[in-house]
């Protein structure tokens, strides 16, 4: 539906704001802007789980280096095979995985090999153990055989030359096995991205400090340090800073010197933009967004430039829901660009949900969700309990959010959501 269906039915139901800017279009603004960090370094493989290739890599050999026996058996010349019946071959010598047979398999000869050991020169098919009938020092062979079977090409899996890895790969386990059947014990890196964030708040106490009325405890400073150690960027957790423009501005000319990108929860919300607007007007170009979803309306994001010292800057709400969710929704995919291995976009599952959800048109929701599996196996998703911004159980039991769309509605019991499992979360 699109978005002039949502401001024509704009009525005290739902939750539309003319001024309000669309996820997407949020998205791809903060995309227009961003290209990867420069500055590379050399590290050791098991260095480099989670890190950025700076550069395609090539494979130097063959792999397997021979032709191999996929097997357990008796290689053979696969014009041994009988058109039918069976025939005997002798048996002239054992070939084991590293420790190759040297002599030649001739007409009416046959190798016992191991899987991995190379093909013996004049073989070209192995029968297996199972199917070969063992005569003393001679095998008994049927029909039943194809030539060219049980065998590994030399260059099956990865041929001298090949790209194997292109530049911009985030390395997985895989990954590391891969390039270490390669030989390859080091590799050209992105240097890791350096994220600084602090939260704002008067309220805010740090773990250790007695609560008087009115505090919290500061947890946006611990969800964010999570999700940045799992997305694999250097931290600078710059603390809890007061609700305080001279206060404010340090903080931020420091953070700008420190990283590349500075994080900041809190004090981006009515009534206390001001402040936060009032300091970075001085030092940079940051806009000051609504947007079309719940949790998250205001968010800001632009560039500190602190006498040519800059950091691309989020400010994201202070509710501990809220910066989760902002966090996936913009700041990561931004991490990710900066890093220098755009994401792919999220896989996404459509479930139907087992109890009606409430829901205003105007903006898209990120309900917090559990999946949860049927007797016949199949999904369903159902809420986490209460959905406020500040209640951060409902992230903490979720293992997935449920994603309703700008125009919709309320969903009622067993309609079909649109579900984001967690396990993107990087
Ligand atoms: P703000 O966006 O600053 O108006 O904050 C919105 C709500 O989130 C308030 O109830 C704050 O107390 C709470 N909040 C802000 N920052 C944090 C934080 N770092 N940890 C926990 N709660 C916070
Ligand atoms: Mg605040």
């Amino acid at each position: 539906m699109s978005q002039n269906r949502i401001e024509m039915s704009v009525s005290c139901q739902d939750d539309y704001d003319p001024d309000s800017l669309r996820v997407d279009e949020a998205v791809r603004r903060v995309h227009a802007q961003l290209r990867p960090v420069d500055g590379f370094e050399q590290v050791a493989l098991r260095d480099a789980l989670g890190r950025v290739l700076a550069e395609d890599v090539y494979s130097k050999i063959d792999v397997p280096g021979h032709t191999n026996s996929a097997m357990d058996g008796f290689a053979i010349r696969g014009a041994d095979i009988p058109a039918d019946g069976a025939r005997s071959l002798a048996i002239i010598g054992t070939a084991f995985a590293g420790r190759p047979f040297h002599g030649e398999c001739g007409e009416g000869d046959c190798v016992r090999i191991m899987t991995g050991a190379p093909m013996p020169a004049g073989a070209d098919s192995v029968v297996i153990v199972e199917r070969a009938e063992v005569q003393g020092e001679s095998i008994r062979v049927g029909a039943d055989n194809e030539s060219g079977q049980n065998v590994r090409a030399a260059g099956e899996d990865i041929a001298r030359d090949d790209k194997v890895l292109a530049a911009g790969r985030r390395l997985l386990p895989a990954h590391l096995g891969l390039l270490a059947s390669l030989g390859i014990g080091e590799v050209k890196v992105r240097r890791r991205l350096r994220v600084a964030f602090f939260s704002t708040g008067d309220e805010l106490k740090s773990i250790g400090e007695p609560l008087t009325m009115g505090d919290v405890y500061d947890s946006n400073r611990y969800t964010l340090h999570g999700m940045l150690t799992r997305l694999g960027t250097d931290i600078i957790d710059m603390g809890v800073v007061r609700d305080e423009p001279f206060a404010l501005e340090e903080a931020f000319k420091q953070a700008a010197r420190l990283a590349d990108v500075v994080i900041t929860s809190g004090g981006v919300s009515m009534g206390e933009a001001d402040f936060i607007k009032q300091t970075l007007g001085k030092l940079g170009q940051i806009d000051f967004w609504k947007i079309a979803m719940k949790p998250g309306r205001p968010l800001a994001f632009g560039r500190i430039d602190n006498g040519g010292v800059g950091a691309w800057f989020f400010g994201l709400p202070g509710n501990p829901v809220t910066v989760m969710v902002t966090f996936y929704v913009f700041v990561q995919p931004a991490l990710q660009e900066l890093m220098g291995a755009p994401p792919s976009p999220p896989l996404t599952l459509k479930l139907p949900c087992v109890a009606k959800l409430k829901k205003r048109p105007g903006r898209v929701e990120y309900q917090r969700g559990v999946m949860e599996r049927g007797e016949q196996g199949q999904l369903t998703v159902r809420k986490t309990g209460a959905q406020g911004s500040g209640i951060l159980t409902s992230m903490a039991t979720a293992d997935c959010f449920i994603v309703l769309p700008m125009e919709s509605g309320n969903v009622e019991p067993d309609n079909e959501v649109e579900v984001l499992p967690f396990s993107n979360f990087v």
